[in-house]
């Protein structure tokens, strides 16, 4: 069986890897995302597809793309991603143009859960809530062991959810959503604040004295240093995260609540402590009790084998 080429692009940045057709990491190159315009992103998405076919010297059957949505994969266009700044761009047609492969692509997020349900540790689980923290935050549903899409491919949207009336502003354009408010850019931009402030100096220091050079990295290295000010930013930012899986929890009764994501991976140990607090907190208790958190036990690799799922499932041999 051929293998499949695998991207997952993000905000910031563009993985691609071989995988065979059961799913197995045969090969990866990773990029910084050099622009957000659609037309470039396809191409450089092309460049890394035959670097990586020069590389490994096989002839695959197409490209499984985990993208940031809402998206329809039906027709394979991303209808609106704040992330991107994309709205009804037709990225399959455009990607499989530019690399003369067929294409399918699903949210990033449902790619992560469905990698890790097919693959990882927790394989054919009957029930996951998989929660992506990285730039954003973004979430996704196995239930009754499978993936669920919703009336219109929006479901498991958990960034979405309000968890602080009249909050900050987020990215979707609605306000105290929780990416607003626990997301890498939302850490990211409390440390700005706080390092302006002079309330950070471990922080400022970390950032090489410039308090808007400040990531969400600085953030979590410095709280490891034990910066009271940035131990702050994080312990609000996992109660936020807390209270919004707390309430997906009493709704859907997940067995795993799966942690996946650039700064959900980096920061899980630290943010494990808040979020079991909430659910004591907020959630109901047999539903509280059943669940158990863990992190992602693909890590960068989730989106991938997601992604090599989707392409099986629309292109089966
Ligand atoms: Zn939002």
């Amino acid at each position: 069986m051929a293998e499949i080429v695998c991207l997952d692009i993000g905000g910031s940045k563009m993985l691609g890897g071989i995988l065979s057709a059961a799913g197995a990491v045969l090969a990866t190159r990773r990029e910084p995302l050099s622009s957000r315009d659609p037309r470039d992103v396809a191409h450089q998405a092309a460049a890394l597809v035959r670097a990586l076919l020069d590389q490994t010297g096989v002839s695959p059957r197409g490209i499984g793309c985990a993208i940031p949505g809402p998206l329809d994969r039906r027709t394979g266009t991303i209808v609106h991603s704040p992330n991107l700044g994309w709205r009804n761009i037709p990225f399959a047609a455009i990607l499989s143009q530019a690399c003369r492969l067929p294409v399918a692509l699903d949210d990033d997020a449902r790619c992560a859960a469905i990698g890790e349900w097919w693959r990882g540790k927790r394989q054919h689980a009957e029930c996951i809530l998989f929660v992506v923290v990285g730039t954003g935050i973004g979430g996704a549903l196995i239930l009754h062991g499978r993936p669920i899409y919703g009336a219109t491919d929006n479901a498991g949207e958990i960034g979405h959810t309000v968890v602080l009336i009249d909050g900050p502003r987020c990215s979707c354009g609605k306000r105290g959503c929780l990416e607003a408010v626990a997301s890498g850019w939302a850490l990211a931009e409390a440390g700005r604040k706080s390092a302006r402030s002079g309330n950070a100096p471990e922080l400022l220091t970390l950032a090489g004295g410039s308090a808007d050079a400040v990531g969400a990295d600085h953030v979590l290295r410095a709280a490891r240093c034990g910066s009271p000010a940035a131990q702050g930013i994080l312990e609000n930012a996992g109660a936020m995260l807390g209270l919004g899986i707390a309430n997906a929890v009493t709704l859907l009764n997940p067995q795993w609540v799966i942690i996946g994501g650039g700064v959900g991976l980096a920061g899980f140990d630290v943010v494990l402590p808040s979020i079991q607090r909430a659910l004591r907190c907020h959630a109901l208790a047999p539903a509280a009790q059943a669940v158990t958190i863990v992190p992602s036990s693909l890590g960068e690799h989730a989106g991938l084998v997601g992604a090599c799922w989707i392409f099986l499932q629309a292109h089966p041999e």
